[in-house]
């Protein structure tokens, strides 16, 4: 028998197994399943609800309209529209980098990204806990894979101290399972001290952190000190696809080098200038980051005030350790019952024994919504015996 029906059993023991489920969207942060009750999604990584913004939608009709349900071919082809070129200019504006390039999504930007920069003679640092995406990338590259432990500096100066100026440093600034922020000034100290290069994952601070939803990278102040800046336009930004800004030698390396850009058809029109409405709303409403944060700090403080253990953190996403993959599927279901549609994240995804509730604040939660979920949640861990812990 092949190897992968063993695999799927043992999953399953685990309490691992993943499985889709069809949502219908009825409403702002609202959803149904099947013909279920409605829900409060909590899931979602649409932080400022971007994804139903009328001018999005009207920017990715206009675009449908103009040019077509496709790009047709690859950007080096016949697909590089001129709608790229203004979102690049605007994405480059926006990270105040001299230049900037589209990718599909965030994980071919971080597969196509990396190995274009590194390869078989040089080292990358990566943080124990960034995205599949940006270890595959670090594997392609054939570069040797230095893991270092989450946002612990001593760590990343004995790493850095290894590489001696050939290598390449990996970190996100917001972490997508954590909620937590990476320190990025003494990184960047670090790593210029070391003479290494620094690239930065800020997939789920685009929009979030920063003046215009620049980032974190820009909230401190550190835009023309970090090489590599990428982020990505399917969280926050309410659509899809992603970028990387970065000096006009690295932009040209990559889409030279970068196969995941090369060798793949440009994003749907509609889609580009989706990002590009985007990029202009966070100009046009720029308290949106900050209003986000507001609401989940409100929120943190609805479940500590409901008894849940811990400290808030201070990004939108909110995790709640519980540790045991049953116990917080478990804990999932009965929040189903509450009406809070949320997701555990569980190995591999999350290290061993650190199952937990993953939770994402968004602009579509009103005041209300936060504390009845903190309620919920309170309740539903109490009748299961659990004791969550948010960090
Ligand atoms: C979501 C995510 C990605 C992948 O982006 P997609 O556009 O969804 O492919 C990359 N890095 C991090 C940190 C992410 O959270």
């Amino acid at each position: 028998m092949a190897g992968y029906a063993a695999w799927l059993k043992e999953r399953a023991a685990a309490g691992n197994l993943r499985c889709l489920r069809p949502v219908a969207r009825i409403g702002p942060g609202r959803l149904r399943l099947g013909s279920g009750p409605e829900l409060l999604d909590f899931s979602s990584n649409d932080y400022l609800g971007l994804s139903r913004d009328p001018e999005l939608i009207a920017a990715a009709r206009q675009g449908l309209e103009m040019y077509g349900a496709g790009s047709g071919a690859a950007r080096l082809m016949s697909g590089d529209l001129e709608l790229f070129h203004e979102l690049e200019a605007a994405v480059a504006g926006l990270k105040r980098q001299p230049a900037a390039l589209v990718f599909g999504s965030g994980f071919a930007a971080n597969t196509g990204i990396i190995p274009a920069l590194v390869g078989r003679n040089d080292t990358v640092i990566v943080d124990r806990l960034c995205h599949a995406s940006i270890y595959d990338g670090c594997r392609l590259s054939g570069a040797t894979l230095i893991r270092c432990r989450h946002n612990d500096m001593g760590h990343l100066e004995e790493c850095l101290a290894r590489v001696r100026g050939r290598g390449l440093l990996v970190v996100e600034s917001v972490y997508s399972m954590d909620g937590d922020l990476a320190p990025l000034r003494e990184i960047v100290a670090l790593k210029e001290a070391a003479g290494a290069m620094l690239m930065v994952d800020e997939a789920h601070a685009t929009g979030v952190f920063g003046k215009n939803g620049a980032g974190a990278i820009a909230a401190a102040g550190l835009t023309d000190r970090v090489e590599v800046a990428m982020g990505t336009f399917g969280k926050a930004l309410g659509s899809y696809g992603a970028y990387v800004a970065a000096d006009a030698g690295i932009i040209t390396l990559l889409l030279n080098r970068a196969r995941s850009f090369i060798y793949s058809t440009a994003l749907p029109p509609a889609v580009v200038a989706a990002n590009l409405a985007a990029i202009r709303l966070m100009g046009k409403r720029p308290g949106m980051g900050g209003e986000l944060l507001a609401r989940a700090r409100f929120f943190k403080e609805e479940l500590i005030r409901q008894g849940i253990a811990g400290e808030p953190g201070p990004s939108q996403i909110v995790p709640l350790l519980i540790g045991d993959s049953a116990a917080a599927m478990s804990l999932v279901e009965q929040c189903l019952d509450g009406g809070l549609f949320l997701t555990a994240a569980r190995p591999p995804t999350v290290e061993p024994g650190r199952a937990r509730l993953r939770l994402s604040v968004t602009l579509d939660h009103a005041a209300e919504d936060l504390s009845r979920a903190a309620e919920v949640i309170a309740a539903a861990a109490a009748g299961l015996g659990l004791r969550p812990e948010m960090f």
